[in-house]
This record gives C-alpha cells, structure tokens and sequence, in this order.
C-alpha cells in the first residue's frame, strides 16, 4: 500500500489524506500528527483545548503495562474472532494501540490502523 491509497481521508474535508513526514495533509493542507507510537491525531489544532489533549506520557505507559498482563487477552481474542476481513480497517479511538495491535497479528492479509 502506498501512502496515497491509504484510504484515509480528511475529517474535516473528506478529501483524501496523503503522508508527509510524520503528518498527514489532504489536499486543502488540513495536517493531522503521527504521534511517536504510529497513531495519527485526527484533532486539527484549533479543534486542541489543551497543547497536549488526551493521555498524557504516564497514563499511557500505566495502561501499557496493565494490558500486557494478559488480563483483557481473551476480550481482545473474543473481538478478533469475529473480525474477518482483509481490506483496510479503521481502530478509531485505539487508545495505545493495544487491541489494534493484536487486531493486525490475528488478519496479516489485512491493514489495520488506529
Ligand atoms: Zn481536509
């Protein structure tokens, strides 16, 4: 898949989303972030209440490390049996990435993004 056949495209203008770097812009220069663990931040700056909105470093390494005991495996199992598909599916709020991770692991054939 290349950047441009992401199937992404722009909350704000519906025009498609192409990689930039570490951004993404659609064609109307809308830019979105990729945040350092690979998600992409669909808030606009003016759209930001706060310089830093969501989970802040710490609370995403506490849910990290809570999730990586095992102990919403068999949710994550349970949601990932009745996923079948091999196009591009869409994790919207995937917080840390946890259920999309194990998401792509289950369908390879597939291109999951959070
Ligand atoms: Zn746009």
């Amino acid at each position: 898949m290349t950047d441009s056949a992401s199937g992404l495209i722009c909350p704000k203008c519906e025009q498609p989303l192409i990689a930039n770097g570490k951004q993404w812009q659609c064609p109307d220069r809308h830019s979105y972030d990729t945040a350092k663990q690979g998600y992409i931040n669909l808030l606009l700056a003016n759209q930001k209440k706060s310089k830093n909105p969501g989970d802040d470093a710490d609370m995403v390494r506490a849910r990290t490390d809570f999730l990586d005991t095992g102990i919403y495996a068999p949710i994550s199992d349970a949601l990932n049996a009745m996923v079948a598909a091999d196009g591009v599916i869409l994790d919207i709020g995937c917080g840390e990435g946890y259920y999309t991770e194990r998401l792509q692991k289950h369908l390879p054939q597939a291109s999951v993004i959070g």
